[in-house]
């Protein structure tokens, strides 16, 4: 079984590669930025915790998180960052440990039940695979719930001009939610496999095929 850990820094192209993943491989796509949102839902614990902390403002009329807000607070002090991190992250990692059970315990029931009747994606159907993207892989200490890392490297210029683009950040902006996580190059020095997103698609699509067919062989 492959479990596969996709992080890289903000704005690097880990939904660019998990949607490429999910498309020409059909691997499952598990996404903490999914669980996270899950984590804050109205009614949820965790939010009542966050209203009591930040006060009432902090949810939005129709009783939502004021994500916007929120970022505000966590991404200009530390000790904030690291206090929601720590509500949200044992949600998160529940939420993966409950995936991977159901995805052990349904490829051995079709693993006995088909065995016979798989013929595409051959290598992959021996070998089943899914896509954790995770992009606090190693800050949330979940790199134990993975069978390899895949780390997805762009330059800070790059980076920051994705950014800027996709949501409208200012460079300050942008700056400070790079610097908020574990440097990049840091990263990659725990890599199994580095991607470079440094170019266009088309080399990181090469890449990402390559990866594929590497660790199936090895
Ligand atoms: P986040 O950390 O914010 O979740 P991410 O790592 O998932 O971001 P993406 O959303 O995949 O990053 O990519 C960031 C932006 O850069 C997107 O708008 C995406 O379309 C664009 N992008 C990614 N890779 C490339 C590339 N090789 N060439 C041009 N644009 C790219």
């Amino acid at each position: 079984m492959r479990l596969i850990g996709l992080t890289g820094g903000i704005g690097t192209g880990k939904t660019t590669v998990s949607n490429y993943l999910s498309k020409n491989y059909q691997f499952p796509i598990w996404d903490a930025d999914i669980y996270a949102r899950e984590a804050v839902q109205p009614g949820s614990s965790i939010l009542e915790d966050i209203i009591v902390r930040y006060g009432k403002n902090i949810v939005l009329p129709n009783g939502n998180l004021d994500r916007q807000k929120l970022g505000e607070i966590v991404f200009n002090n530390r000790d904030e960052l690291h206090w929601l991190n720590k509500q949200i992250h044992p949600y998160v990692r529940d939420r993966f440990e409950q995936n991977i059970q159901d995805f052990i315990i349904k490829n051995s029931e079709y693993g006995q039940e088909n065995s016979i009747q798989i013929t595409s994606h051959q290598t992959t159907s021996q070998n089943p695979t899914a896509v954790l993207v995770i992009p606090l892989l190693f800050e949330a200490k979940m790199t134990d719930l993975v069978t390899e890392i895949w780390v997805i490297y762009a330059p800070l210029q790059k980076q920051i001009e994705r950014l800027i683009k996709r949501d409208s950040l200012s460079l300050e902006e942008a700056y400070t939610r790079i610097n908020n996580q574990m440097s990049l190059e840091e990263k990659c020095q725990q890599a199994d496999i580095i991607l470079n997103n440094s170019s266009n698609l088309e080399i990181l699509w090469q890449q990402v095929d390559s990866a594929i067919a590497y660790q199936q062989n090895n």
